[in-house]
């Protein structure tokens, strides 16, 4: 595998013939389970709670695309630029049990989790080479889920990927010109309007984005402005607990609506190692806001957003709102 810029978006591409194949396959047993006769190469283990052996544990992902040794190398082929796919590739087992998922997972158990995801960053975020951990659930057969037990996955890159890239950009764009956050203000805005929000519990909000790039696409941000979510959940590991309540309820509306999603963490980039070329770095603690993306893949409509030119809703937020805010959900 190699990594490979696109000249004219200036994002990067991992490319290879020698793609691992990560079409599920049934086994006999599950990887990732307790007990498994074939264990994964362990990297971190949140202590087990009620008497289990770990509630949340981060291991090598069995086919990585990237790899951790190495130096990325950049290098020039005429206009042309590509390095090697050197970084980080693992995968965050969410719960002990092979049946707790994000939705059905008591908080505590979802607060251990969300705590690990805060560690992996943090601990990545140390290694000068990479510049972005990105953390990303893909949940039903058309989402491309990999594996059968509750998982979520991590990747640390040497690179920072494109959409991320646009939103840092377009924050900091904001920023230049009104000296405020554009999420604080698409926060304040929301509340007061109340026509998108579809719950607030503690610190956090749950809200579907005024432009949706697919129907029922949902956000959870903190109220409380931080550009890092592994700054703010290890600051205040308590109100993980709220985050992961909205989070579980927020998931339990979804799926009335659809089983399959795609869920994104977006964090700020390392700014440990300070980029000379990268102008964002300047304000990002002031410019960005973490925030949860998630986006539902209601069927017969899946994918249809992936490869469009302009995103087609055919929902709107204020309707999409309605509905999962009257969703029936466990509680
Ligand atoms: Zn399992
Ligand atoms: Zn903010
Ligand atoms: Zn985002």
């Amino acid at each position: 595998m190699e990594l490979r810029k696109d000249p004219i978006t200036r994002s990067w591409v991992i490319t290879g013939d020698d793609v691992p194949d990560s079409t599920p396959r049934p086994e006999a047993f599950c990887q990732f389970c307790p007990n498994s006769p074939v264990a994964a190469q362990l990297v971190s283990n949140m202590p087990g709670i009620s008497g289990g052996p770990w509630s949340a544990r981060a291991v090598v992902h069995p086919a990585p695309l990237y790899h951790v040794e190495g130096e990325p190398t950049r290098r020039g082929d005429g206009i042309y630029d590509r390095m090697s796919a050197v970084g980080a590739h693992e995968v965050l087992i969410e719960n002990v049990r092979h049946d707790r998922q994000l939705w059905n997972a008591s908080d505590a158990e979802i607060e251990q989790f969300l705590l690990l995801v805060a560690h992996r960053i943090q601990d990545l975020k140390r290694d000068a080479r990479f510049k972005y951990v990105s953390i990303f659930k893909n949940y039903g057969v058309n989402a491309g889920q990999e594996f059968e037990h509750p998982n979520s996955q991590l990747t640390a890159t040497t690179f920072v990927p494109r959409r991320v890239l646009y939103e840092l950009r377009a924050a900091r764009d904001y920023f230049k010109a009104k000296e405020r956050c554009v999420f604080c203000d698409i926060i304040s805005q929301e509340l007061r309007q109340n026509q998108r929000v579809i719950e607030v519990r503690g610190d956090f909000i749950a809200l579907c984005p005024y432009a949706p790039r697919a129907p029922y696409e949902t956000w959870i941000l903190p109220r409380i402005h931080d550009a890092a979510f592994e700054r703010f959940g290890l600051a205040r590991p308590a109100s993980m607990l709220d985050f992961g309540a909205l989070l579980r309820r927020t998931l339990q509306r979804i799926r009335t609506l659809t089983g399959e999603f795609h869920l994104v963490l977006h964090t700020s980039p390392n700014s440990l190692f300070r980029s000379k070329s990268l102008e964002y770095w300047k304000t990002i603690d002031d410019d960005y806001h973490w925030h949860i993306e998630i986006l539902p893949l209601i069927a017969g409509k899946a994918k249809s957003y992936t490869f469009k030119e302009v995103y087609y809703s055919p929902v709107t937020s204020e309707t999409a709102v309605k509905r999962l805010r009257g969703a029936t959900i466990e509680g």
